[in-house]
């Protein structure tokens, strides 16, 4: 089976409903299965062949989802590109993902070979050929490259296939959305390129209708929410901090004009007075999923009747058809309360890195178990607590914010020296990206932070930048950053 099958077979089905939904502008099932047709048909005639790699850099909306399923028809690749990255971060990947093609809504922020502004999309379906797009590739080739950063070394893209995207759908229809109808409706107001996406298709094959958000906000959210009364949506926890924030979600909760059946969230560990305070808002909805961008979005999940106060702190148990293990470093499984890696192995995970053969070796064990890096213990009743991820990586927002990334950032400037940089726990934002650096002139924080805006999307700019005389060195068993981290907050407790 291809993902374009079931596209085709959704707009046979559901034809005339509404299967995309952005302000005013509705696509069918059966406008949307064409639409996808003949972009796919496009693209090729454009001269990108099956296999070619494809970045698109479009914000959240029906265009982008368009040509992410015109690629998938077509036999391209897609390489997505997170709008709030700078030029700068858009050219490496697609430089590494090597490209020939790249559809883009405002500046291109490289030279590809077959370069597509978004405003040309309408008159490329219109021109092209009608009749299905139909190029049938392999389960095990490359469907779509996620982007994800490394605590060394630069971002890699971790490969998807066939085969992963298809079970990922599965896992989401049998563990966290098992109720979908065609009157179901999907609300998107996280980015498209990151979890959000991977909501398209479990509801565009019952059926259901995806609303699209351009952007996150509590209004946005609840307008979009109660317009089109939403029954599913997916939030990263900063998400949840803000909507609790906002009066109004309270009000349009107690005033039923809200018809949330399922909240997910995920992505970040969370804090529990918030998801307490969101369940007592907005009811016993919220379903958590734990997941990376090598195991997309399933790994495990807590539902929301497993949301007890003693739960609160756990991350749930597997889906039922993803295996979950925690190992010591010797690779000995582990039992209840024994504290190891979390490794995860099932058709939805990676394929293997983007020509990175070293860090799949590492990643990747030869029977499919995946290491995930993160650090957890199982407790007696079968449920994952996670403790902390083996690397340093920050959580902000739901991005992941790659502490070497940021140093690299900051050591360009000609006064720094040295940098080290950590997560500060806060409420809204999960962690605060903050820095500590020696620089070896006079030299403002402000000013070392107007350098990095240039350099780095706004959600890796360290918020503060402290100016050290020193930074500890690396003491036996303990990393530079976690030393630099502690001494942070101990100064904050005292
Ligand atoms: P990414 O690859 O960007 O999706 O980030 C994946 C990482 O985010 C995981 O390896 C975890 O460290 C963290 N993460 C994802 N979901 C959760 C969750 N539900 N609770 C705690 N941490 C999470």
């Amino acid at each position: 089976m291809q993902i374009g099958d079931l596209i085709r077979r959704a707009g046979r089905q559901f034809g005339a409903a509404p299967a995309l939904i952005d302000g005013e502008r509705v696509v069918t099932f059966a406008e949307f299965d064409e639409l996808t047709d003949r972009l796919g048909t496009a693209l090729l005639a454009r001269g990108l062949a099956p296999g070619d790699r494809v970045a698109v850099l479009m914000p959240n909306g029906i265009d982008g989802v368009v040509v992410y399923y015109a690629l998938a028809k077509s036999g391209l690749v897609r390489v997505p590109l997170n709008v709030r990255e700078t030029p700068h971060e858009h050219a490496y990947k697609i430089e590494d993902s090597q490209a020939r093609g790249l559809v883009h809504a405002g500046e291109a922020p490289a030279e590809v070979e077959i370069a597509i502004p978004a405003d040309d999309l309408p008159a490329l379906i219109a021109g092209a050929a009608p009749g299905p797009c139909d190029v049938r590739r392999d389960q095990d080739a490359p469907l779509r490259l996620a982007y994800t950063g490394g605590t060394t070394g630069r971002p890699k893209a971790v490969v998807l296939t066939t085969r992963s995207e298809l079970a990922e759908v599965a896992n989401f229809l049998v563990d966290l959305l098992p109720n979908l109808r065609p009157d179901s409706v999907m609300l998107h107001a996280a980015p498209i390129t990151h979890g959000s996406g991977a909501f398209f298709l479990p509801h565009l094959v019952k059926g259901a209708a995806n609303v699209i958000v351009p952007k996150f906000s509590p209004a946005a959210f609840l307008e979009a929410a109660q317009k089109h009364r939403a029954t599913s949506t997916f939030v990263v926890p900063t998400m949840i901090a803000m909507l609790l924030e906002d009066p109004a979600t309270a009000a349009a909760s107690s005033s039923g004009a809200l018809a949330l059946e399922r909240l997910c969230y995920g992505g970040a560990p969370i804090a529990t007075t918030v998801l307490q305070r969101g369940i007592d808002v907005l009811g016993p909805v919220f379903a958590q999923l734990y997941g990376q961008a090598e195991a997309p979005l399933a790994i495990t999940c807590l539902q929301p009747w497993e949301h007890t106060p003693e739960r609160l702190t756990s991350a749930g148990k597997p889906y039922t058809f993803v295996e979950v293990d925690i190992r010591d470093a010797e690779g000995r499984s582990l039992g209840v309360d024994q504290v190891g890696e979390v490794l995860t192995r099932g058709p939805h995970t990676m394929d293997h890195y983007w020509r990175r053969p070293e860090a799949t070796a590492e990643t990747k064990e030869p029977d499919g178990w995946l290491h995930t890096g993160d650090i957890g213990r199982w407790d007696a009743d079968g449920y994952l607590h996670l403790l902390d991820r083996r690397h340093d990586v920050i959580i902000s927002g739901g991005f992941n914010v790659y502490p070497r990334e940021v140093e690299d950032a900051l050591l360009a400037h000609p006064a720094v020296v040295e940098a080290a940089v950590v997560g500060i726990p806060d409420e809204k934002w999960g962690e605060r990206v903050t820095a500590a650096v020696v620089t070896r002139a006079e030299v403002g924080a402000d000013e070392i932070r107007d350098f990095c805006a240039g350099r780095l999307a706004g959600f890796k700019r360290p918020r503060a930048v402290e100016i050290w005389p020193d930074l500890p060195t690396s003491p036996v068993g303990k990393s530079l950053r976690r030393e630099v981290r502690d001494r942070m907050l101990s100064r904050k407790d005292a």
